[in-house]
């Protein structure tokens, strides 16, 4: 019984965004909880150092949810050598097969371009130009999958049990509880993954907890509050209207996971009332279709609305009218119908994908509207648009925006800070310690100080490889 201290060292997400991954740990057993990729520019080279503790002596992987920043360095921990199971829901085991094997095509893309130019340059780079894993390394990953319904327990060592529950934040998303001893004390911890705005169109409301002695959790928006726009389909329907009104094309640069589906739904939704024109719409990315599939699989994990519209006979991801575009000829036949269309496409910032050729078709054209969804990173083309620059390089060459931008508030798929406070609310004892994780310094500080001065609190904001004692 009497064990040594557990240690929880922060192996990523640490001050920053990307890369989460936590080594929980005693004598003779280790615990990761998720174990993502670096997708920061200054990170990337991180991806490529070898793991700080050895994959081979890992005995359990938890995951959180399939986002490539929490999933993405599977297939390389496994192809160094970690052998133990990796336990998460089945819709997140789904998601993070379709998410790796996109991410091991880019891989072996991004590598074969980087050796002919090297190449070209007679120069080497910073790091090798041999991909980071391969689609034979995920398809030797997946088994190793293991999963867990919502609210059941697992059984992780002989006095370490893990519970699964709705986080909010994408299809298959949790927070993990683990539950064990110290010195014959019952402690909890609760580790959030990235926590979801409640109300959103498809998935279930975050959980809260009443009781945890150890919270790890993340501070994406620990500084920032969502925009109030109101309700997401009003201002879809708006500006769908408006456009159509015009005779142009409304595009909508999406995201594979969650985004598509949610933007799918909520466009049934308003063909179903009446409320847009029942145009042409199109989902182009063979990717959101493989991913829409999974959703319809496992849509009994959706939010009640949800279930009342599938037990009516409804259909969730499919209206009259809506075309599922596979292949690149039928991708660019859209550029040929007249009159207007809905065209959901990829990338969601615009930096890869379909969404570039349907840019390139629309930009120029004033009654087309641009619609962003989602938050637009630094640097991305979607960025340069929404601010409102006035000619912008695609595919090689330089276009003026002259069709109309718009965006759509409240679709994030993370709590602000109100949302993350309120998170913490039902907590009827203060935390033996909080941690703050996933968010920039300024982010994780600011709710750090928040919840110090509210609730007095003992909060830290673990630095990289950082380790503490759980006493
Ligand atoms: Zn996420």
């Amino acid at each position: 019984m009497a064990k040594s201290a557990w240690k929880v060292q922060f192996l990523g997400a640490a001050r920053q965004v990307t890369g989460s991954c936590y080594l929980l740990y005693t004598e003779g057993f280790r615990l990761l909880i998720d174990c993502g990729m670096y997708q920061e520019r200054k990170l990337l080279a991180r991806n490529w150092e070898s793991f700080p503790v050895p994959p081979e002596s890992i005995d359990v992987l938890l995951l959180t949810h399939a986002h490539l920043d929490h999933c993405g360095l599977i297939p390389k921990l496994v192809k160094e050598g970690f052998r133990g199971r990796i336990v998460s829901t089945a819709a997140s085991r789904d998601l993070a097969h379709i998410v790796l094997h996109d991410s091991a095509r880019i891989q072996e893309e991004d590598a074969a371009f980087k050796k002919r130019r090297h190449e070209r340059e007679g120069r080497k780079g910073p790091y090798p130009v041999v991909p980071l894993y391969t689609p034979q390394d995920v398809r030797e990953a997946m088994p190793r999958f293991d999963t867990v319904g919502y609210g059941e327990t697992v059984e992780l060592s002989d006095d370490l049990t893990a519970s699964f529950h709705d986080a909010g934040h994408i299809l298959g998303s949790a927070m993990i509880e683990l539950r064990t001893s110290v010195n014959g004390e019952d402690r909890t911890l609760v580790f959030s993954g990235d926590i979801g705005q409640p109300g959103r169109p498809l998935v279930r409301d975050p959980v809260r907890f009443r009781e945890a002695d150890y919270v790890v959790m993340e501070s994406t928006y620990g500084n920032r509050r969502h925009e109030d726009a109101g309700d997401v389909e009003d201002q879809l329907a708006a500006v769908i209207n408006d456009t159509v009104q015009r005779g142009g094309n409304v595009l909508i640069p999406t995201f594979a996971v969650e985004r598509a589906q949610e933007l799918m739904y909520t466009l049934g939704q308003l063909v179903g009332a009446d409320r847009i024109p029942h145009v042409m719409a199109f989902l182009d990315s063979p990717m959101a279709i493989e991913v829409t599939d999974v959703f319809r699989r496992h849509r009994h994990e959706l939010n009640e609305d949800v279930q009342d519209v599938a037990e009516s006979g409804g259909r969730l991801f499919r209206f009259p009218r809506m075309h599922l575009v596979e292949s690149v000829e039928e991708s660019k036949a859209i550029n040929r119908i007249r009159g207007s269309c809905i065209i959901l496409a990829g990338s969601g910032m615009c930096t890869a994908g379909r969404i570039k050729h349907h840019l390139v078709n629309n930009i120029t054209r004033g009654e087309s509207t641009i619609v962003f969804v989602g938050y637009q990173a630094q640097g991305t083309l979607g960025r340069r648009i929404v601010d409102g620059e006035r000619v912008v390089r695609i595919l090689g060459a330089d276009y003026p925006v002259v069709a109309k931008v718009a965006q759509i508030h409240g679709l994030s798929g993370h709590a602000d800070q109100r949302g993350l406070l309120n998170w913490l609310k039902d907590l009827v004892r203060p935390p033996r310690r909080v941690f703050l994780t996933h968010g920039e310094a300024t982010a994780a500080e600011e709710l750090a100080s928040r919840l110090r001065a509210r609730r007095d609190w003992r909060v830290e904001v673990p630095a990289y490889r950082q380790e503490f004692d759980l006493d």
